[in-house]
């Protein structure tokens, strides 16, 4: 027989467990509130991490999303180091990795992802030695950055955003650095071959040997067993390594989700308020499979604007006040003088328009499907990035003359302020 006293848990402290549970204050809850995450340290940003963490130029406090005390003044309990194992929905209560049973009335799911294991035959023996690394968290920076000395070889296996994040990172510190990508071009599944190669050349002029095509097969080992040597690839390539950082993707932490019988392809299956299967149990961030309006189809999205736009929908719908979950995709990749910004989705564009100059590295990439504009990556064009959200957000068709003309101030082209977000 399920409890009836009040008490919501937020299941994750990421970057969408924090921000769900300000939100739920903000909207007026004023019940028992506890977030649970299972690291040890408040809700921190991840962006940092293979950015000015790596390079270690701030610290770990400086990540955190609010300093313990506003958790304190809004009366939000942190149960920190502790994994919930199991959901038990018929009885409303959670288990805890210590075997402690909490009665929840409503819950909220931020668990967030985790790294893709590497799966060649190598890999569980590598993941016991301490100089093979994913990144996710803290904690596997914290071992990665003691690496980072003038001289140290390091292979970075992927070449997605994290991938090339942690390369450029690396090179500010001196460090020798191999990139292996499997695909034939490195940031295949998110940009246009056109940015690909430019990021490629990027990379190359300032120092990393990246290659692409080509797949790791295995490692070696020191006489000791407790650290990688070297990396094989395909086509019998072996390359030396001081350390080895994989990024080769983010796997959503369902499990709890579905073992507790929610519905859950690939990611937690949310509707448009962030409400799961179990209408007193909401999901927010990068776990979870949502409809995007913008894009008329569910996705799944790894990115912070979503992780905290998200929260606040899910927390809205978990304080009786539910609203669409509507915006636009967006994202940014630092990599050295380069600020990349990312508004839309590109998949299934037919027409690709520059505007400004790649080898000036300030330039505006547009997507267009049908006529329609469906996405724009910006480099070094903050102010432009501003005005092309509102155009992407539009969901219209835009002349690709106009578009690639600088003569003609985007503005000009852009939809009055508030057309732009009734559209959104
Ligand atoms: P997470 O941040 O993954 O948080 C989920 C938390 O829940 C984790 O702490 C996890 O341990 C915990 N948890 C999971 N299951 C349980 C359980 N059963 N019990 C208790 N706790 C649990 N995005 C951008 O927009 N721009 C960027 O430049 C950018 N750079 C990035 C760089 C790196 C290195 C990384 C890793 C990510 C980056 N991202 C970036 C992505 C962004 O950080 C994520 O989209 C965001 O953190 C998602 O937040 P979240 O709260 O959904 O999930």
């Amino acid at each position: 027989m399920a409890h009836t006293e009040e008490h919501i848990y937020v299941i994750g402290a990421g970057h969408a467990g924090g921000e769900t549970a300000f939100a739920l204050r903000q909207q007026g809850y004023a019940g028992p509130l506890t977030v649970i995450g299972e690291e040890a340290h408040v809700p921190y940003q991840r962006p940092p991490l293979s950015k000015a963490y790596l390079k270690g130029d701030c610290e770990a406090p400086s990540l955190y999303l609010r300093q313990p005390a506003a958790y304190e003044k809004a009366n939000i309990g942190l149960l920190l180091s502790r994994r919930v194992e199991r959901i038990d929905r018929a009885s409303k209560k959670l288990v805890l990795d210590d075997g402690r049973e909490l009665n929840y009335s409503k819950l909220a799911l931020a668990t967030g992802g985790r790294a893709r294991r590497i799966t060649i035959n190598d890999a569980a023996r590598a993941e016991r030695t301490s100089n093979f690394h994913y990144l996710r968290t803290i904690d596997d920076v914290n071992a990665i950055r003691s690496r980072f000395q003038s001289g140290q070889r390091l292979v970075v296996v992927g070449g997605g955003y994290i991938g090339l994040e942690v390369a450029a990172s690396a090179i500010a510190s001196d460090v020798h650095v191999t990139v292996l990508e499997a695909l034939p071009r490195v940031l295949a599944r998110v940009t246009a071959p056109q940015m690909s190669e430019f990021y490629e050349q990027v990379h190359r002029n300032a120092g990393v040997d990246l290659r692409t095509n080509i797949e790791v097969t295995g490692l070696d080992f020191n006489a000791a067993g407790d650290a990688v040597t070297a990396v094989h690839c395909s086509g019998g390539v072996v390359i030396p390594a001081d350390f080895v950082v994989v990024g080769i993707g983010l796997l959503p932490n369902t499990e709890i989700a579905q073992a507790a019988g929610l519905d859950v392809d690939n990611g937690i299956v949310v509707d448009e308020h962030a409400a799961t299967s179990d209408p007193d149990i909401a999901a927010a961030g990068d776990c979870t499979n949502h409809p995007s309006v913008f894009c008329g189809r569910r996705i799944r999205l790894e990115s912070v604007p979503n992780a905290v736009e998200q929260a606040r929908v899910a927390a809205a719908y978990l304080a009786g006040k539910p609203r669409v979950y509507d915006s636009v995709p967006w994202f940014w990749s630092d990599q050295y003088d380069l600020k990349l910004q990312m508004t839309g989705l590109s998949q299934g564009y037919d027409q690709f328009v520059l505007r400004g100059s790649m080898q000036n590295k300030s330039f505006a990439a547009f997507y267009l499907k049908e006529g329609r504009l469906i996405a724009c990556d910006a480099v070094n064009r903050a102010q432009e990035f501003m005005v092309a959200k509102r155009m992407v957000a539009a969901c219209q068709p835009f002349d690709p003359v106009a578009l690639a003309d600088e003569s003609v101030p985007l503005k000009t082209l852009a939809p009055p302020v508030q057309a732009a977000a009734a559209a959104n």
